[in-house]
């Protein structure tokens, strides 16, 4: 929509007949007709096919002019135009009220009207100062004159206020684009980002570069004017890889892509930069520029090779670690299969690392890991790759031999390699590994059964009395079949419920009394019968299912003796033995503790748990509190085996235990052996000064009940002369009875189990 155009005109004369003429000529539109199509020649309005409408007023002094100008202001309404007598007395003259005037309007323009002025016109032109508003008509006036002038001027105002209008609009607009500008400039300066445009030829000409290339030590002038730009910035070995991904944008509908490559800096350094960039291509795919960014990724790139490095390495002593090892066993394994070098798998474990820790300390320990490491890569070739698995657990990858003795040959000379004494800090330590081998044939089965293979092997060498080495062989393939096998059945076997717990009592030797049961799991295999724990235990260590287990365990274990309560019989206590795993998870474990007795209605110290020596061993400091969480919450804590490795009095005293379980293997040799006797009084009356109850396992004849009894009455037993481990119905029997009399007869016993637990083999 457009606005009319003003047409408002105002008259100041002292002399009212003029105003009548003024009126009268504007009003007439007959006298200007033919003026009509000149108007729209020179203004380029639309020809009419009426004659203007102008609003017209008059004013009979300056004064009175002046008011009407403002009054028109305030109305919104201006004038465009004034027709100003230059005499009149007594007010201010023409020139005085035009300059009065155009204080109020600057815009307002003026045709003086005179026959004659008390100036010159030089004078008025030269004091007035503008002369583009202003006009001269001298008297006597020719009506067509008048109405030419107010047409024309009218119509020039409203010209004059649109391209004002406009040119504010502009300069606004100008204005904003501007800030923009320099705000992105600010943005691209202070960035990290470089920004650049090629030119879309093969050799890539640079027709732009982002200033902030001159934190990298260009001159972006320079990098301009340079057809050699490229070899500048980029790094010689990365030249050609750019280039190549550069060239692929000339390929019609190729896209944009990114690209890593080291930039020289202007000083000489390098950093590392992602490229990104892009074709820009005209409507039928011609390519006419490239536009890409620059991002130094220095920092990031270091941070991801460190984070690489400290994945695949063992932080203490530097060398691969189980991930790396894996991974390139399964990569020998694939390159044998396909025709290379066969490789073997040395797999070693230090002996008796344990004390040197206890001896020593652990940075010694530590130490001596970190020498053995060293020792083990001399004694290897570049291609051979030496991990550490973990804990004293260090793997040989022996890479391209030519028969399986060249393993035993490693073997042997790492041996000998760590059979020199050591010098930790001042102590001289010695130390022996057991090696366990096993070399690639071409019926190896993959590298992750090698792997258990070598560890069985291992095995078998501990066993058979450490500082040695075995080849995995026949018979110990079967068991890695075995065990792979079992493995996987455990995990259905709770669901099929294949597992019972039986119980054995544990006595009171004074009294006879049954004091508590201690519940042992059984594996009623459907192919296989009966299995004990020893068979099935450590490998659901190893695969993790003994979480699982040990949650069944322990819940079926409760709820016998729920049962038991609730028929009136009285037990003091249930024990329960725990795996590394489960106290390795010590929150989940907690947890499943505190449900399991709620949901069976007893209180925690209905509760113990048998912890074995060698497991306590393997908790590192982290998963100490453990054991004092569960005293905490008021279970009750054995040691068990006690003395058959370690007998460290230590662990008894850092967690305050409420028994201790002395090991089947002691008391055995506890008749025939008077050391072994003394010992077991030493440990019953220790353990009696602090206030701990102490169990004797295993016991199976009259004498060792007498020498047990005479060390100390308030011992308690458990074993073949009082009871096998038996069913919950046969269990429930001996709790109804209360106490099992062995005092005067002989034993005789019609099976040589033992008793197994539910924990690792040590
Ligand atoms: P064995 O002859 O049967 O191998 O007995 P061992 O005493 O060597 O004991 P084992 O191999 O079963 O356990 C290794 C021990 O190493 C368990 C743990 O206390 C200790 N250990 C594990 N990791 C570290 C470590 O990073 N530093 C130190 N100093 N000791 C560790
Ligand atoms: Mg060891």
């Amino acid at each position: 929509m457009t606005t009319p155009i003003n047409r408002r005109v105002l008259f100041v004369d002292d002399t009212p007949t003029i105003h009548e003429d003024f009126r009268k000529i504007l009003a007439n539109d007959a006298a200007v007709s033919d003026l009509e199509a000149d108007e729209a020649v020179l203004f380029g309005t639309a020809a009419r096919t009426d004659s203007l409408q102008f609003e017209m007023a008059s004013a009979f002094q300056g004064v009175e002019a002046l008011d009407k100008v403002k009054a028109s202001l305030l109305a919104n309404t201006p004038y465009a135009m004034a027709f100003v007598d230059m005499r009149m007395p007594p007010g201010w003259d023409g020139v005085e009220t035009v300059e009065r005037l155009w204080q109020e309007d600057p815009r307002l323009q003026v045709v003086f009207c005179t026959a004659y002025s008390d100036y010159s016109w030089k004078e008025v032109l030269a004091r007035l100062d503008v002369r583009d508003r202003l006009l001269i008509l001298k008297k006597p006036f020719d009506g067509i004159e008048v109405y030419q002038l107010a047409s024309a001027l009218t119509t020039k105002w409203e010209m004059t206020e649109q391209a004002a209008f406009r040119m504010n609009s502009l300069e606004q607009a100008v204005e904003e684009r501007t800030r923009e500008l320099s705000n992105a400039n600010i943005i691209v300066q202070n960035s990290p980002v470089i920004l650049y445009r090629l030119r879309g030829e093969p050799t890539f000409p640079l027709i732009y570069i982002s200033h902030n290339i001159t934190k990298l030590g260009h001159d972006p002038k320079i990098l301009l004017a340079s057809p050699k730009w490229a070899e500048t910035l980029i790094y010689p070995e990365d030249q050609a890889k750019v280039g190549e991904a550069m060239a692929r944008v000339l390929v019609k509908d190729a896209q944009g892509a990114s690209i890593e490559f080291r930039l020289c800096t202007g000083d000489g350094a390098l950093r590392w930069v992602e490229n990104r960039y892009v074709p820009v291509r005209d409507q039928e795919g011609r390519l006419i520029e490239v536009e890409g960014i620059i991002i130094d990724i220095t920092e990031r790139k270091a941070a991801d090779e460190k984070i690489t490095l400290l994945a695949r390495t063992d932080g203490l002593t530097g060398l691969a670690n189980r991930a790396t090892f894996t991974e390139r066993l399964a990569q020998s394994f694939a390159a044998a299969q396909r025709g290379a070098r066969p490789f073997a798998i040395l797999y070693l474990d230090l002996d008796k690392f344990k004390p040197v820790n206890d001896s020593f300390g652990h940075p010694v320990g530590d130490l001596l890991l970190q020498q053995v490491a060293q020792r083990l890569k001399s004694c290897t070739r570049v291609t051979d790759l030496v991990a550490r698995l973990g804990g004293d657990e260090f793997a040989v990858l022996q890479g391209e031999i030519s028969d399986p003795a060249s393993a035993g040959a490693l073997a042997a000379k790492i041996q000998t390699a760590l059979g020199a004494p050591f010098l930790l800090d001042g102590n001289e330590v010695h130390i022996s590994a057991s090696i366990g081998v096993s070399s690639y044939v071409a019926s190896s089965p993959g590298p992750d059964t090698m792997l258990v293979q070598a560890d069985l092997a291992l095995y078998r060498s501990k066993d058979e009395g450490r500082n040695q080495y075995h080849f995995h062989s026949h018979e110990l393939d079967q068991e890695v079949l075995d065990r792979v096998r079992l493995a996987g059945e455990v995990v259905q076997a709770i669901d099929r419920r294949e597992f019972e717990l039986q119980y054995q009592p544990q006595v009171e030797l004074a009294s006879q009394n049954i004091v508590g049961m201690e519940a042992l799991v059984r594996w009623n295999h459907p192919t296989r019968g009966r299995l004990a724990p020893g068979l099935f235990i450590p490998i659901a260590e190893k695969t993790g299912t003994i979480v699982a287990l040990g949650h069944w365990v322990l819940d079926q274990a409760c709820r016998q003796m729920s049962l038991w309560r609730g028929e009136g019989l009285k037990l003091p206590v249930i024990a329960v033995n725990l795996s590394l795993s489960q106290l390795k998870r010590s929150q989940e474990l907690i947890r499943d503790v505190t449900e399991t007795l709620a949901r069976w209605g007893l209180v925690p110290s209905d509760l113990e748990f048998d912890v074995t020596e060698a497991t306590l061993a393997q908790l590192t400091w982290a998963q100490n509190d453990v054991l004092p969480q569960l005293r905490q919450l008021g279970v009750k804590i054995a040691i068990d085996d006690f003395g058959s490795e370690y007998s460290s009095f230590d662990y008894v005293r850092a967690y305050r235990v409420n028994h201790l379980k002395i090991a089947q293997s002691f008391i055995n040799r506890s008749t025939t052996d008077p050391e072994c006797a003394a010992t077991i009084r030493a440990i019953v009356n220790f353990a009696h000064d602090v206030g701990i109850g102490v169990i004797a396992q295993g016991v199976e004849t009259k004498q060792q009940q007498d020498l047990l009894t005479s060390a100390d009455a308030t011992t308690q037993a458990q074993g073949f002369r009082f009871s096998k481990a038996v069913g919950a119905d046969r269990a429930g029997d001996m709790l109804r009875e209360g106490r099992i009399d062995r005092r005067g007869e002989s034993f005789t016993d019609e099976s040589t189990q033992v008793q197994v637990i539910l924990a690792p083999a040590a």
